[in-house]
């Protein structure tokens, strides 16, 4: 196929008005060969879709009662004599007890559904196999991406794209339609060499969260190792107090709030490092290493990933005073004020550092559930690209300055006291300030007007040591242009 065919829509307006060689897609015979469960909920999909539907059975008696009684169904090689496009619901395995079917199969088109068990199983794919055993035959790669669930339900739950491909336009196209008019989107993946490449996604275990998740188990791994040392190694080793209890929930309390954060700051890392790049190279058109290139495509996850932290930490805040340990320590802390006579222990300084950590910390999650329910699919394609960076950046930023409040509040003067440094070690929020403090200066620095200037300049297209003519937004909102060269 050349390229230009790939760059053809499958479906173009009024593809099918006028050509006599293509029947309208609904209310066409639509073959299917085999009787389990897709079979079953691709016949009943295509009924209600406005098909007939045949179904090709080796034993079609004992099945017929388990499809629509829209839905014919018979033996495989009568099923195949009534239709030109046939869907092969059969595992590879039994690809080739279907041969004896090659000669009423002759210049018809097969729907390769199949799945595989693993990714890269066989050398070829599924749809490659089949081809080569039906060399008279087009074969389609498609479907295979739907689950028998999806195609029950209408498409109205789960995936709605449909991945197709074919070295046949014709063919292709043809199943395209019936795609959409199931209520599916055919999505054009190109030739038969894209077949594995299809067969791999529904194998695949959540691919772009993979390097968030590991990233976030390493920080976490990271920071609990540190709080543990410092909240229950360190009293047992030096006073041989037993703190153990405070493993499950203390420490973990004290680790989650950690890595939120600095994922958090992890979402705009990555974009502070982008613009360093534009501005020394003075060109957008530079790639950025794979790697930058990888961290800014897991944004996304990564920030999810620091909400998902952060409600697991306001869940585990709630629940501290539940704990008994925090009841005894209660008690014990009035006894001794009893015995001590001491009437108030209201400290002010106190009073106004924790309602002001608390109230800020409350603030900070629900931007961060705001980010979170602006990136779902549904809600991010209601929003324009202004609306969307307007939430994603900078609700995002204000999001880490608000957190930046809620760290500082928590930690107020503890990383001026002495006692604070156990081993040595700093409070482990002074650890956690370092990555978004550099953040947040970066962005105070390129919102500087000097550097904004020739970012939003070199983000127009503008290069260093190239004369390019530039259209300029002022400050006013109206636009300025004008002619420059390098270094300017
Ligand atoms: P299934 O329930 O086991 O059905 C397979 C059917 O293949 C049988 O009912 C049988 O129908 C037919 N068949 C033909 N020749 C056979 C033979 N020699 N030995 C055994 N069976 C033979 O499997 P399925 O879940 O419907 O999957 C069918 C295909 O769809 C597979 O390639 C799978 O990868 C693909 N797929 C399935 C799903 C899903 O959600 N289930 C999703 C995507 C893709 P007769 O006895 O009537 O001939």
């Amino acid at each position: 196929m050349s390229r230009g065919d790939m760059a053809k829509p499958l479906l173009g307006h009024g593809s099918t008005e006028g050509d006599p060689r293509i029947t309208p897609a609904s209310g066409r015979t639509i073959g299917v060969l085999g009787s389990g469960d897709f079979a079953r909920s691709l016949a009943i999909r295509l009924v209600c879709s406005g098909f007939k539907v045949v179904v090709g059975s080796r034993n079609p008696k004992r099945k017929a009662n388990l499809f629509p009684s829209a839905a014919e169904v018979t033996f495989q090689a009568e099923a195949v004599k009534k239709t030109d496009v046939i869907f092969v619901a059969v595992f590879r395995e039994h690809y080739s007890t279907l041969c004896d079917l090659a000669d009423v199969l002759a210049g018809k088109i097969l729907v390769d559904v199949s799945n595989n068990t693993e990714i890269n199983h066989h050398k070829e794919s599924n749809a490659e196999y089949l081809a080569s055993l039906f060399p008279a035959c087009t074969v389609v790669k498609g479907f295979n991406v739907v689950s028998a669930w999806t195609l029950q339900s209408g498409a109205r739950d789960g995936n709605k794209q449909v991945l197709i491909c074919s070295n046949n336009q014709e063919a292709k196209r043809t199943v395209a339609e019936i795609a959409q008019v199931m209520g599916f989107t055919p999505v054009d993946m190109g030739c038969m060499s894209s077949a594995s490449e299809i067969e791999n996604i529904p194998l695949r275990l959540l691919p772009a969260w993979k390097i968030p998740i590991f990233l976030a188990l390493g920080l976490f791994l990271c920071f609990f190792t540190y709080n543990l040392i410092r909240q229950v190694i360190h009293p047992f080793i030096r006073e041989q107090k037993n703190k153990f209890y405070k493993i499950p929930i203390e420490v973990v309390n004290t680790t989650l709030p950690c890595v939120s954060y600095v994922m958090l700051s992890l979402v705009y890392l990555p974009g502070v490092l982008a613009a360093c790049s534009q501005l020394y190279y003075g060109t957008k058109y530079r790639r950025f290493p794979d790697w930058l290139d990888q961290w800014l495509q897991h944004r996304k996850q990564i920030g999810l990933l620091s909400f998902f932290c952060a409600a697991l930490h306001a869940v585990y805040s709630l629940c501290l005073p539940m704990r008994r340990s925090h009841r005894y320590l209660l008690i014990e802390t009035a006894v001794k004020q009893a015995m001590e006579k001491k009437m108030n222990i209201w400290v002010e300084e106190e009073v106004w550092r924790m309602e002001i950590y608390i109230s800020v910390g409350i603030i900070a999650l629900g931007l961060l559930s705001l980010l979170a329910i602006t990136s779902l699919p549904s809600i991010a394609n209601s929003l324009n690209w202004r609306e969307f960076s307007f939430v994603q950046s900078s609700l995002g930023f204000t999001a880490l300055v608000v957190s930046t409040l809620h760290t500082l509040t928590y930690g107020w003067s503890r990383a001026f006291d002495e006692n604070q440094y156990k081993f040595y070690l700093p409070p482990t929020y002074t650890l956690t300030l370092l990555v978004p403090c550099t953040v947040i200066i970066a962005k105070v620095i390129f919102s500087l007007p000097c550097i904004r200037h020739r970012l939003l300049r070199i983000r127009r297209g503008w290069e260093k040591g190239r004369y390019v003519k530039f259209v300029l937004p002022s400050a006013t909102g109206e636009y300025s242009s004008g002619e420059t060269s390098s270094n300017v």
